[in-house]
């Protein structure tokens, strides 16, 4: 998926989508974890993007569907272990995603020990708002994230929450693997993740980020 950037005719070809989890401690231990020392990676595959305005599609194999909302963290200038003090002039901008997961699925894997791709990776399961340069964001550590389910605020919180900043976050991960332009890291959800059925409508906000909305249909 071609990704636009706000206020600009440039389009920015997504790449891989690497998702941190546990980054809000509020959050992990909604889901009965501990927070860990090092963040918990997982991939999701970009054929899994949607825009603003597209239909997330409950699929067939599962009754519990949830949201996150999260922060995405746009890669402009590619690179493998940057370090911290160098890893905002890393980031093109900053954009709205949310991480839906096949929630009953996840539960399931993660009891078997087995990788979560099945829970997480399904079509639309990665919708994602149009890109706000990074030059227009002054401080990302401290923007307000709301999620509104068909006019419910179901997640409320601020990204100054999150347990790693940014620049710990673009560091921990090329440590890894070569980071590339057009890669999109989704910072991890804060509390409040709950289901979504068919006939829901999504609005996500950042501040500063404009909005993501998103309506929800059932697989057929
Ligand atoms: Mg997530």
């Amino acid at each position: 998926m071609e990704l636009i950037v706000r206020g600009s005719t440039e389009r920015v070809r997504a790449n891989n989508i690497i998702c941190l989890a546990r980054t809000y401690a509020k959050h992990a231990h909604e889901l009965g974890h501990t927070v860990p020392t090092d963040p918990v990676v997982f991939l999701k595959p970009n054929s899994a993007l949607v825009p603003s305005g597209a239909a997330i599609v409950i699929p067939h194999c599962s009754e519990k569907v949830h949201h996150e909302i999260e922060l995405a963290v746009v890669v402009g200038k590619g690179g493998r272990r940057i370090t911290t003090e160098n890893a905002l002039g890393h980031v093109l901008g900053y954009a709205i995603i949310l991480d839906i997961t096949a929630r009953d699925v996840q539960a399931k894997l993660k009891k078997e020990g087995l990788p979560w791709a099945l829970g997480k990776g399904w079509d639309t399961f990665a919708p994602i708002s149009a890109i706000t340069p990074a030059a227009e964001v002054p401080d990302p550590h401290n923007l307000q994230l709301t999620l509104r389910v068909s006019g419910e605020v179901r997640q409320k919180a601020n990204t100054r929450e999150m347990m790693l900043s940014i620049p710990e976050m673009i560091a921990f991960v090329s440590d890894f693997m070569t980071l590339q332009r057009g890669d999109i890291l989704a910072t991890g959800t804060p509390e409040g993740v709950g289901p979504l059925v068919a006939g829901d409508r999504t609005l996500a906000e950042i501040e500063g980020l404009g909005v993501l909305e998103n309506y929800v249909s059932c697989d057929t």
